[in-house]
């Protein structure tokens, strides 16, 4: 006995409420639509499970961000999928599937059928016993990736209150839970191996103000080295985390954060993978063209750097869901996706947001005393990825903006001294009509492919100094505000 939909989707998380969302404003009909995720929940937005979750007032609780609150968006409940006809087949985990026979089987031992489906399986947080160590188990031991681990964290760190936690890792969950582990009031000390924090993108002069940040806040960190073993007591609580480097830290709590990795099994051997995610094209469509896979398990072409990337933030994952969605409802009107990579945290006070690629000759600028700075990154001499911190929504739409564009950089020092001048300035610059690629303009790649003008600006230097500096008066004189 099994059922059948048109449309299912498995997963319940990010990219599933963002494709429901898109599927009802494009009009499916009652009983098309079927999501299966092995959480109890409906979707929700998860990066609130490291920031507002684990607040000690007023902590953020579900039905409040249900996706897709995070985009202003309607707010999903249960009763919005009940209205809208969607099934809901949750706390049911797929255990197998079938692409040649279009079948899904659940845990429960139900065989549900599709025309379409859509992968929105996403990724599971690595274990300690991955990499051969063991204690995952242990009471006190937290990781972070579900509503139930958020549950379970919350319950752990009440019980530590004035206590010690070590943090191990130094990426997105470290950093969010380390600050609010404090804001907690738990004596927090990180411990990872890198040289410093947020080593996949932060640039060192950037994770220094973060480190000297959390280190006024009580934060210790243990850099270059990594976990050996736990002590236990006989309850079977870690007491102490040992290091490699022969540190012995007092511990009543663990949190571990130690990277994820993106739930591909039932497909593998049937869908081609890429990236350590399943491959897709612009269209989210994976190698069987009855199946397409969004958010952290997709890995999808990235027009901007004419390579395929697999991202693990959640911008990537509401888009490329509702973008999988047009595909495949509307596949006349829907183009290739061609989208910015855009990563954000908030942390204590601070905030920050980054846009395109990390790669190439780094330019710091602003003010790495006060509040307000950022970096650029150029690489063959074209801006290809921005970072700032503490800006106003219409800096960060700026930043947004001039990454898309990729400028020609001619004068990375003429980069430095403008700041974040220069990404208003030319953001502000009205979209030119489309031109032809000009072999005149010499340097090529994706900013002449798309027909956009490459802003030799170091020529108009005089104009451009005088413009940004009302500019920068106007908006530096702006209320900052946090959105
Ligand atoms: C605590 C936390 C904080 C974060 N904060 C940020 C942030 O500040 N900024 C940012 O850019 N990104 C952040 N992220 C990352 C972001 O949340 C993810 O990129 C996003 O959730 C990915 O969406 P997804 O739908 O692809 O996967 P997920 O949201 O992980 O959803 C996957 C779903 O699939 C289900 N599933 C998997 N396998 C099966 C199966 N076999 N059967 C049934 N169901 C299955 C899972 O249970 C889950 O419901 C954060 C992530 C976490 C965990």
């Amino acid at each position: 006995m099994g059922r059948a939909f048109v449309y299912v989707i498995i997963g319940g998380g990010v990219a599933a409420g963002y494709a429901a969302l898109e599927f009802t404003k494009r009009g499916v009909s009652q009983g098309e639509l079927c999501i299966i995720s092995e959480e109890s929940v409906v979707p929700y937005e998860r990066p609130a499970l490291s920031k507002g979750f684990l607040l000690p007032e007023a902590p953020a609780r579900l039905p409040s961000f249900h996706t897709c609150v995070g985009a202003n968006e309607e707010r999903l409940t249960p009763k919005w999928y009940k209205e809208h006809g969607i099934e809901l087949v949750l706390g049911t985990r797929v255990k197998s599937a079938d692409v040649k026979r279009k079948t899904l089987l659940t845990a429960t031992g139900e065989t549900i059928s599709y025309k379409i489906l859509i992968v929105a399986t996403g990724a599971r947080a690595l274990k300690l016993e991955e990499f051969g160590l063991s204690g995952s188990d242990a009471a006190n031991v937290c990781y972070l990736r579900d509503v139930a681990d958020a549950t379970r964290l919350v319950d752990v760190m009440q019980s530590c209150t004035g206590g010690n936690a070590v943090v191990i890792g130094g990426g997105y969950i470290g950093m969010e839970c380390a600050a609010s582990l404090v804001i907690n009031k738990i004596n927090v000390t990180m411990v990872f191996p890198e040289a410093h924090c947020m080593a996949r993108l932060f640039t060192p002069k950037i994770a220094s103000y973060y480190e000297d940040f959390y280190t006024a806040k009580g934060v210790k960190f243990i850099k270059g080295t990594v976990l050996s073993s736990f002590d236990m007591n006989s309850n079977g609580k870690v007491t102490a985390v040992n290091l490699r480097d022969g540190n012995h830290l007092s511990a009543d709590m663990v949190v571990v954060g130690i990277g994820i990795r993106p739930n591909t099994a039932l497909f593998e051997g049937q869908l081609t993978l890429d990236k350590g995610g399943i491959k897709v094209n612009g269209r989210m469509q994976t190698s069987n063209s009855s199946v397409y896979a969004v958010g952290d398990v997709a890995a999808f072409p990235v027009k901007l750097f004419g390579e395929s990337r697999r991202l693990e933030h959640v911008d990537s994952a509401r888009k490329s869901a509702k973008h999988a969605v047009a595909a495949i409802m509307e596949p006349e009107k829907t183009d290739e996706f061609d989208y910015l990579p855009f990563f954000y945290s908030r942390v204590f006070t601070l905030s920050w947001q980054f846009y395109g690629d990390g790669v190439g000759e780094i330019v710091h600028f602003g003010d790495f005393s006060g509040t307000t700075f950022g970096a650029y990154w150029v690489s063959k001499g074209h801006l290809v990825g921005s970072f700032l911190e503490g800006g106003t929504k219409e800096q960060y739409e700026a930043l947004s903006k001039v990454t898309r564009l990729k400028p020609a950089i001619e004068d990375v020092a003429e980069l430095q001294r403008q700041g974040l001048g220069f990404a208003l300035l030319v953001s502000q610059e009205p979209e030119p009509e489309p031109a032809p690629p000009s072999p005149s303009l010499g340097v090529g790649g994706p900013a002449l492919a798309l027909g956009r003008p490459l802003y030799a600006w170091h020529a108009t230097a005089g104009v451009i100094v005088a413009a940004s500096v009302a500019v920068f008066a106007y908006w530096y004189g702006r209320k900052r505000r946090r959105w």
